[in-house]
């Protein structure tokens, strides 16, 4: 038989190799019911492989599986269960190639751009938690001089991870690794547009762990998800997605009583103050809205408010910058910008486009050609759009579109632009841009966002808290305090020596 780690460079055969199944205490399973459902190519629209249509009986045999895991690998001292999780990255850093070839296939997005770096960042997320491990510690309280009294941190259980298509393999990551190390097993559920990258990084790292400790199921939100969510033996849900889907999630988790964290959607705003580094800005933007990305990200800087004096010279170097993209197939080493997702998502942007191109007062600037391949014609492929003229109250301005749409508002008054920027049930991340120190300060303070940023646009990294205020989520992610916070008990122990 093929060794499980021997990397498939080819997508399209990789999908083959794996498709149809979960993969459920440490091997790959057929799902109980039989039924599979296909996976697309977005870039085609062709059929690339299945995917394991998952019901609540999958759902219960991946938590049984993980419950038996979990009690064992709780007893593992914590330092050597996070050897084994930055095991798992090593592993997974050997495969980089051949999961950004795969994720490119199932998402459209470009493999240069986003797919491996997306697939490095995998691996990068399960080596820093794994090295997290001795930090899964409690503290020793001066409650009483003859009474010891410390905290100490336990892990919660089974942990069930929903995750959403846009960074299939990384959102995962960041939920899965610091669950592991903190002791608990997982059952994660991939989001139905693209399963089977998530899949093989979970096949990959059960080459490393004991059966049944990372689990993953593929199906649809309410027959597979939300059973997850339901399951009596799950104790502690983490989910990114939509904030209609969160809502129903942390509704469900509340009938249990178990902790939620939600990392949901964005309508994230860009300040570029009259004195900015202008060309600095633009880059800015460009990274920031994730066009690489066909805007398909929670964070996408998809409000731009510019200074009135440098508008018009942001706009034509914003223009003239993407313009240079190339939109193309996004297994393409020259390609910039892939695909949208699904049909609905794509009709869903082109609607809004639309909307932005009737709306009174706007002026649409669309960016980049169209691909013309003929292999590439059904592929579900948008032209960026920059939008002029429109305000902060529409609905372009108001909805997450979840795509490469942006709207630049001018804007002169520095009070008015924050409240302006805080005025969305968002509150996910913000930019500033300027090179007034005083500015910066009084911007960050004010913005209602979990991300604030001067002078630059990371994406999410590795020990920086990660997460959005008012509609946009609860909790952190990403960093050693969101993993004590979200993946483990606080216990206190008072022991009285008197
Ligand atoms: P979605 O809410 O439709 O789906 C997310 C996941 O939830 C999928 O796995 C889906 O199958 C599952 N799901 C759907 N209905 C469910 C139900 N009733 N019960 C349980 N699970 C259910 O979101 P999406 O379209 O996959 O992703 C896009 C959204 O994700 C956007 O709103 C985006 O902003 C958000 N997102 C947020 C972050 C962040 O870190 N804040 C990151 C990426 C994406």
């Amino acid at each position: 038989m093929r060794n499980v780690l021997t990397p498939i460079l080819d997508p399209k055969a990789l999908a083959d190799e794996i498709s149809g199944h979960h993969f459920i205490d440490g091997r790959l399973a057929p799902p109980a019911s039989g039924q599979l459902f296909d996976v697309l190519s977005p870039a085609t629209r062709e059929v690339v492989g299945h995917a394991a249509k998952g019901n609540e009986t999958d759902v219960d045999l991946a938590v049984g599986a993980a419950a038996k895991a979990q009690g064992e690998w709780a007893k593992v001292p914590a330092r050597q269960r996070g050897r084994m999780v930055a095991e798992v990255g090593r592993r997974l850093a050997q495969h980089v190639e051949e999961l950004a070839r795969l994720v490119a296939l199932e998402t459209g997005k470009a493999i240069r751009t986003e797919s491996r770096v997306e697939a490095r960042v995998v691996s990068d997320m399960f080596e820093f938690f794994g090295g997290l491990g001795s930090e899964i510690k409690g503290e020793s309280v001066p409650f009483s001089p003859d009474m010891l009294t410390v905290t100490v941190r336990e892990p919660i259980g089974v942990v069930g991870a929903i995750m959403p298509w846009n960074l299939p393999m990384m959102l995962m990551a960041m939920k899965v690794a610091p669950a592991m190390t903190a002791g608990n097993a997982v059952v994660a559920k991939a989001a139905e547009e693209s399963p089977l990258s998530a899949l093989r990084v979970a096949q990959i790292a059960g080459e490393v762990l004991p059966a049944g400790l990372f689990n993953l199921v593929t199906g649809f939100g309410p027959e597979c998800g939300m059973p997850l969510v339901k399951h009596p033996r799950v104790g502690k849900i983490t989910f990114t997605g939509s904030v209609e889907t969160g809502k129903l999630v942390y509704a469900a988790a509340g009938e249990k009583l178990i902790p939620v964290t939600l990392e949901l959607g964005g309508k994230s705003p860009m300040i570029v103050m009259a004195d900015a580094d202008i060309e600095r800005a633009v880059d800015g933007a460009v990274t920031g809205m994730r066009f690489t990305r066909q805007g398909q990200s929670c964070t996408a800087a998809s409000r731009i408010f510019v200074h009135e004096s440098v508008h018009d010279a942001f706009l034509e170097k914003l223009k003239a910058k993407v313009d240079a993209m190339k939109i193309g197939d996004p297994l393409d080493e020259a390609t910039d910008i892939g695909c949208i997702i699904s049909e609905p998502q794509y009709r869903r942007v082109n609607d809004y486009i639309a909307l932005g191109k009737r709306t009174e007062g706007a002026a649409t600037h669309a960016c980049s050609a169209l691909p013309t391949e003929p292999k590439l014609r059904k592929g579900l492929f948008v032209q960026p759009h920059i939008f002029t003229g429109v305000k902060n109250s529409s609905r372009l301005c108001q909805e997450e579109i979840f795509g490469p749409i942006t709207c630049l508002i001018k804007w002169r008054d520095q009070d008015d632009v924050i409240a302006q920027a805080n005025d969305s049930k968002y509150g996910l991340a913000a930019t500033v841009w300027t090179r007034d120190l005083k500015s910066a300060l009084n911007a960050t303070r004010r913005l209602e966002a979990g991300f604030v940023q001067v002078n630059q646009n990371l994406v999410v990294q590795p020990n920086l808290s990660y997460g959005g205020v008012k509609q946009s989520g609860l909790g952190k992610e990403a960093s050693l305090e969101s993993m004590l916070e979200h993946f483990t008990h606080k216990k206190t122990v008072i022991v009285n020596m008197a």
